[in-house]
């Protein structure tokens, strides 16, 4: 309801109640004390019947008035209060009737001009005052022609004055309480409307912080919501309560993303904050603080099971299969920890958290690791090799080495892989198991692959009998139609011959986005050059996708070689081997280092070879001599 409609129905009859309870008690009170003296003063004076009726009369009224006055000392109604005022007039008025008639005396008559004022003063309603002035005033009229006619037209005159007094009295008075009673309840109401506004806006206000604090999809409490929590933790860990920051990252989630669409990503999002919730109902608050990372602040209690357990019940509760649009959906995740101490401020916290997910990451995900200082070194060696990386001159840095690839069948070099060495004059040689990725996860990797490529054609130009390079290839780099025009730009540019340039690709840089890489694949392809699948057998080896995929070479990887006390060795192998013989690919075997090694390769058919048996990657001169003594080397292996 708002202010101008509140006003115009104003005035209810509670409020007049209200606004004339303090007159009519003054009236009762004050008739109680009159009406106590004059049964007093009535015992005193008088005896006989006079004193029986009078004393009566005077002490009833007396009680009556006590009575009403307790009665009236609480809200009443209106209509209560104006027949309790009617019920003490009509005993005042008896009063004075049984005194004129015990005796009459003609200032006896004065009693009924002074009950008109004080019924004018006394009453509730208009009615109530106009009906009892009346009365008053007919009783005047009454008693003076029944006791003193001689003087009835006197009386009408004193009976006339009193009327035209008590009317005025009650239409003046009334006025000025209405003015009263409405500027009352104008400032009620406003106060009210103003009160009830303000609770709107505080309403509203905490409806947008809940909303400033939580995410929209999932409802949980978003980053912001996340730091509120994080500070209660701290209070908590201050009084010696353990208290553990949890970062929950899901693995593989972007190629949920990718492969089934952003509605089927939220979805799952939805799904797994579902099982977050519920995983985390006591002493636990999980928050969504960014796509697809959650933070959980865990409250830890001596019954309650160990950290570890927890978050590794968490894990094996959301690497259950989700049921999505008749999809079956499944993603596992990473946990990282760090038990909260309350002088640590949020962002170390956050970083320990941190360090400790990045190493559940690399160390294979769908783990629990709990924050060590050496996590903190791994991640201080990375922020170093970064902020390297970002000062770095690729062109002048970048130098390559060159590993020869051999054809046992034809028992020479055939090719050489092009391997980056960086020579930082920040950090000093950093090789590229260590600089690669973080290359890859900060966006460089896009020079150093152009740079690489450069310097390889630059070593081909060089060279009167080219030895065929291979040169590898990200998953960043197949990703980005950008990458590819540039080294196409380099490759168009020069004089080399498609053949003499491979490249290499894992099957993991296949898998984030299929359709772009393989098209980004066929554009190399179309240009002449071959391609190689990198690390094979390490990845998710999707044969639908092999089939499909324009490559030319399977190298599989040194990891087949380790097991060899282990007959299934060779027969995985083997497997392999035939494997690319269906698919009508080369199979080079990597890693060969031992005699043993060339053995089990050669046994299981593989084609080509590559590694330190055949030589290390060495400069770009000394493969040109090596290439001479290989022909020695093949012939006795
Ligand atoms: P990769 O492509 O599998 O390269 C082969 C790696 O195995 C090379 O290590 C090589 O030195 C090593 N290797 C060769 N023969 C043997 C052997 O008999 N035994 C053992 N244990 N290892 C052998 P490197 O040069 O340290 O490179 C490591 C990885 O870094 C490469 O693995 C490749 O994934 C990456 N990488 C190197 N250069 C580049 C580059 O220019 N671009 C990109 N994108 N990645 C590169
Ligand atoms: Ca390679
Ligand atoms: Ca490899």
């Amino acid at each position: 309801m708002d202010y101008k409609s509140r006003q115009s129905d104003r005035r209810d009859s509670t409020v007049v109640a209200l606004a004339y309870q303090p007159i009519i008690r003054g009236y009762f009170a004050v008739a109680a004390a009159y009406y106590a003296i004059m049964t007093l003063s009535h015992l005193w004076l008088l005896d006989g019947t006079s004193l029986a009726f009078m004393a009566s009369v005077s002490s009833i009224t007396f009680l009556a008035a006590l009575a009403a006055c307790y009665k009236a000392r609480t809200e009443v109604p209106a209509v209560r209060l104006e027949i309790l005022t009617s019920m003490i007039n009509l005993m005042v008025l008896a009063n004075v009737l049984v005194a004129l008639h015990i005796k009459f005396s003609q200032v006896k008559l004065d009693y009924f001009v002074m009950m008109a004022m004080i019924f004018a003063f006394a009453s509730v309603s208009l009615r109530q005052a106009l009906a009892s002035i009346t009365v008053a005033l007919v009783a005047l009229f009454a008693a003076a022609a029944a006791y003193d006619p001689a003087n009835q037209l006197t009386y009408s005159f004193v009976g006339f004055a009193a009327a035209m007094s008590a009317v005025a009295i009650t239409y003046f008075l009334r006025r000025a309480i209405g003015v009263a009673i409405t500027a009352r309840q104008e400032a009620d109401y406003a106060r009210e409307y103003a009160e009830s506004r303000l609770a709107k806006a505080v309403a509203l206000s905490e409806t947008m912080r809940l909303q400033s604090m939580s995410d929209s999809l999932t409802d949980l409490p978003n980053r912001r919501g996340f730091f509120a929590r994080l500070a209660e933790g701290k209070r908590e860990a201050a009084e010696h309560r353990p208290v553990w920051l949890i970062l929950l990252d899901l693995d593989g989630f972007k190629a949920v993303n990718d492969n089934y669409g952003h509605i089927m990503g939220d979805e799952l999002l939805k799904r797994v904050a579902s099982r977050l919730r519920d995983h985390c109902r006591n002493g636990a608050y999980a928050s969504r603080i960014g796509g697809d990372e959650f933070s959980i602040i865990y409250f830890a209690d001596a019954e309650q099971s160990s950290i570890d357990e927890w978050c590794r019940q968490l894990l094996d509760s959301l690497a259950e299969v989700y049921l999505i649009e008749d999809r079956l959906i499944q993603v596992s995740g990473s946990i990282g920890c760090h038990r909260i101490s309350p002088d640590e401020p949020d962002a170390r916290l956050m970083q320990k958290a941190d360090f400790a997910l990045i190493h559940a990451k690399k160390s294979g995900k769908n783990r629990v690791v709990l924050f060590e200082g050496k996590h903190a070194e791994k991640a201080a060696e990375h922020f170093k090799i970064e902020r390297a990386l970002r000062a770095a001159d690729f062109a002048k840095e970048i130098e390559l080495v060159f590993q020869p690839q051999y054809d046992l069948k034809r028992q020479e070099f055939v090719r050489a892989e092009a391997l980056a060495r960086w020579n930082s004059p920040a950090i000093g040689k950093v090789g590229p198991k260590r600089f690669i990725k973080i290359a890859e996860e900060t966006g460089f990797i896009a020079n150093i692959t152009t740079t690489v490529l450069r310097k390889a054609i630059a070593v081909l130009e060089d060279w009167d009998d080219p030895i065929p390079l291979s040169i590898n290839l990200s998953a960043n780099d197949l990703n980005s139609n950008q990458t590819i025009d540039e080294l196409m730009d380099c490759l168009r540019a020069s004089d080399i011959a498609a053949g003499l340039i491979e490249f290499e690709i894992t099957e993991s840089a296949m898998m984030s986005d299929a359709g772009r890489a393989t098209a980004n694949l066929q554009r190399l392809v179309d240009l002449g050059h071959s391609i190689a699948l990198d690390d094979f057998g390490t990845g998710y080896s999707n044969f639908n996708y092999l089939r499909t995929l324009p490559i030319d070479k399977l190298k599989v990887d040194r990891s087949f070689l380790e097991n060899q006390a282990d007959p299934m060795t060779e027969r995985i192998l083997r497997s392999l081997v035939g494997m690319a013989k269906t698919l009508n690919v080369l199979c080079l075997l990597e890693g060969v280092e031992s005699e043993l090694d060339l053995i089990i390769a050669k046994r299981a058919g593989a084609q080509l070879v590559q590694g330190f048996l055949f030589g290390m990657p060495v400069s770009a001169e000394r493969l040109q001599s090596l290439r001479d003594t290989s022909m020695v080397l093949g012939r006795t292996g």
